[in-house]
């Protein structure tokens, strides 16, 4: 196999590159930007530019950072653990991602309420909609005909009689955390290359040993893949699946989602 080489953004590692590992590497010969000569060598940050040597990417960076991530992903701060930095002045409103989730589930970090578990809003009593298979909590039609929910849970919720913990059409933030898990735990049969990223992701099952969460309970969910939803999932398993959400997943008001931009 031939070498490839992703070096040549470390001209100026600190401040303009995003690392990524070999694996999203390219691997094809490409013409350089700057002399046209064919190379293996490009921008660590972003993978899409191709330089013969270093002088070339320095000569190319004026035009090159406008192109480049905006962004670099810190993976090991002492203080912080793993962040993401400005990698160049950034403008209000500026779009630094775009990544489709891999995965995307009801934000678990805001107020216990109703749910839909179709498109992640949020619903009251009098606009929440019992979902006709399962009778957990939809916004209307459209999330009942086609939806996240019905791709996922919702057979499972049917077959097996589970019916929401809170009674009322509620959710707490213990159950979506639950539903969460669930989600991850389908991808192991029905998209494995996606799961396989996932566990890509930290767990931070260390850590988690030594400080005990005050917000989700663990056994309980292991109880619900395990025996409501009868997955024969082992339950290190279910930890991981569980820590990985915990840690990564990114939240928007309403769901979170996971992006991989990191592993
Ligand atoms: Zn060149
Ligand atoms: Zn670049
Ligand atoms: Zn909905
Ligand atoms: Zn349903």
């Amino acid at each position: 196999m031939e070498k490839r080489n992703g070096n040549f953004a470390d001209f100026d590692a600190e401040d303009k590159t995003i690392p990524r590992g070999p694996e999203s590497w390219p691997s094809e010969i490409q013409q350089c930007k700057v002399c046209d000569n064919p190379t293996r060598s490009f921008c660590k940050s972003c993978s899409s530019a191709f330089y013969c040597c270093k002088d070339h990417q320095k000569a190319h960076w004026k035009i090159h950072k406008n192109e480049c991530f905006p962004i670099r992903v810190v993976v090991n701060d002492p203080s912080f653990g793993r962040l993401m930095v400005a990698s160049q002045d950034l403008t209000q409103g500026q779009r630094i991602l775009e990544e489709v989730p891999i995965l995307i589930t009801p934000n678990t970090r805001s107020e216990n309420g109703i749910t839909c578990l179709g498109c992640c809003k949020k619903l009251t009593l009098t606009t929440a909609v019992p979902c006709i298979r399962c009778g957990w909590p939809l916004c209307g039609v459209q999330c009942d005909m086609e939806s996240l929910h019905t791709t996922n849970e919702c057979i499972i919720f049917k077959e097996r009689a589970i019916q929401s913990s809170m009674g009322n059409l509620g959710n707490s933030y213990q159950t979506l955390c639950e539903i969460g898990v669930l989600r991850m735990l389908l991808l192991i049969e029905r998209e494995p290359r996606l799961w396989k990223r996932l566990l890509k992701l930290d767990s931070f099952k260390q850590t988690r040993k030594q400080v005990a969460d005050k917000m989700f309970n663990l056994n309980s969910i292991i109880c619900f893949i395990r025996q409501e939803v009868s997955m024969d999932i082992e339950e290190d398993l279910i930890d991981t699946a569980f820590g990985i959400l915990r840690g990564n997943a990114f939240d928007t008001s309403d769901y979170i989602g996971f992006i991989d931009c990191c592993s």
